[in-house]
């Protein structure tokens, strides 16, 4: 068997996928090494993601949206921001951008399937699972990887490493690269609910001074909740029978769409802002998670990750048709300062949504009941914030403009 590899992608969940997929007509020489078996869902837990406009492109582009559509994927045609019993709210219409949808709500596991379905069609690609990073070796010339016993893999060389392998990247704590993690002290619980009445395509986001609640429309009118709570809360939550935590998501989501009924099985994810200090290193790159997690309040965590994903891939490809080492740190840093306006803007704003919303303090609520009033009532602040939402400011990548790489 063949150990050396141009690129070895640590992490086959989201984002490693897509960038294997993303690398697939590029000639490079790939292996995929993933924790859990393939085939099984790897990093695919039952949740839902809430896919951008720009995700979209950049799944169209790479031949996977007819895939992920046939397999289940819901439209968002408007969100409804508001701020729990308070004046403020906005609304942000698809048809204001000229869309067909703002979003796509899609279950991860749908998601997973489309993505492996296409990873088992690529030539180039070796997919090694289930294989545990164990250790990471950089020299000048190459990085070596070195996989847990049971995998049965022995150690393995490349050009360059990707840690795609999530919050707490194996890869970021081998090559000794430190993190900044602040504990949000709130846990998202998720679940599907069935409304009353049809959701009609829109998403809910409302503020709440424990934290942000969300409901997201799916496919056959179920639709998908992420309730932050207070992390103190969480259990209590979680223990309740389904009648008492669907009468408490009433309360606090209102009566808008009619009854909820039909709560699915409860998970709960205690949230963290997370972000590594370098990004790229000689032979290392990270991407997704492994890169910078943020608060799930405005689903922007994997469309960011996927951004990175189809940057990086089209700076890999660029500098391998020019002859040069994709390795190197002149290429990687491109990557890396491409890629840091948008990660830093994404985590400001998440970061200042929670700060601002998740707080009773009466000058600063009344602030935001302002602040909702003023987006909804003008139209270019409106747009500022639907292109930022919807994946489409700054210097995109070929893919997220729907051109190949
Ligand atoms: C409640 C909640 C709601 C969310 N909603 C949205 C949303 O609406 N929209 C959105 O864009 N984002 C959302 N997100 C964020 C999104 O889920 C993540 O950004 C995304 O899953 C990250 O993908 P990833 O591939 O980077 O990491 P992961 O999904 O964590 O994948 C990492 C992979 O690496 C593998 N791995 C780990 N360690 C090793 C190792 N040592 N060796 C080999 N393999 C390894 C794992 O098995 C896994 O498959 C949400 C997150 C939460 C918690």
């Amino acid at each position: 068997m063949n150990k050396d590899f141009d690129i070895i992608i640590v992490g086959g969940g989201l984002a490693g996928a897509s960038l294997a997929i993303a690398l697939g007509d590029s000639g490079l020489r790939i292996a995929v090494v993933e924790a859990a078996p393939f085939g099984a869902p790897a990093g695919f837990d039952g949740r839902t993601v809430a896919l951008n406009y720009g995700s979209r492109r950049i799944f169209a582009a790479l031949g996977l949206w007819e895939r992920i559509v046939s397999l289940g994927a819901c439209p968002i045609e408007r969100i409804h921001i508001s701020d729990r019993g308070r004046f403020g709210f906005t609304r942000l219409e698809a048809a204001s951008m000229g869309v067909e949808a703002l979003g796509y709500v899609v279950e991860i596991g749908v998601l997973g399937q489309a993505l492996q379905q296409a990873l088992r069609g690529l030539a180039n690609v070796r997919l090694i699972a289930p294989a545990r990073l164990q250790q990471l070796t950089i020299t000048g010339e190459s990085a070596t990887v070195t996989l847990d016993a049971e995998s049965g893999a022995g150690p393995l060389t490349a050009r360059l490493v990707v840690g795609a392998d999530g919050t707490r990247s194996a890869v970021r704590a081998a090559a000794d690269i430190a993190d900044e993690t602040t504990d949000y002290r709130q846990t998202a619980i998720v679940a599907n609910v069935t409304p009353e009445r049809p959701h009609g395509f829109t998403a809910y986001e409302r503020f709440t001074s424990s934290g942000p609640l969300a409901l997201l429309p799916k496919i056959e009118n179920r639709m998908a909740v992420v309730w932050s709570a207070r992390s103190q809360d969480a259990d209590g939550l979680m223990a309740l029978s389904d009648a008492e935590f669907l009468r408490g998501l009433q309360a606090r989501f209102g009566n808008r769409l009619g009854r909820l009924t039909q709560l699915g099985k409860r998970q709960a994810h205690p949230l963290a802002l997370t972000e590594a200090a370098e990004h790229v290193r000689p032979r290392l790159a990270l991407v997704g998670n492994a890169a910078h997690t943020v608060h799930p309040v405005a689903g922007q965590g994997f469309n960011l990750g996927l951004r990175d994903v189809a940057a990086l891939a089209e700076i890999l490809v660029d500098s391998a048709r020019a002859g040069d080492d994709i390795g190197t740190l002149s290429v990687l840093n491109e990557f890396a300062a491409w890629r840091q306006n948008d990660d830093r803007a994404v985590m400001r704003f998440t970061n200042g949504l929670v700060r601002i919303f998740s707080n009773d303090f009466t000058p600063l609520a009344l602030a935001r009941g302002l602040g909702l009033t003023l987006v909804d009532l003008a139209p270019p602040l409106k747009r500022a914030l639907l292109r930022r939402t919807m994946g489409l400011s700054g210097r995109l990548p070929r893919l997220a403009r729907g051109l190949t790489i």
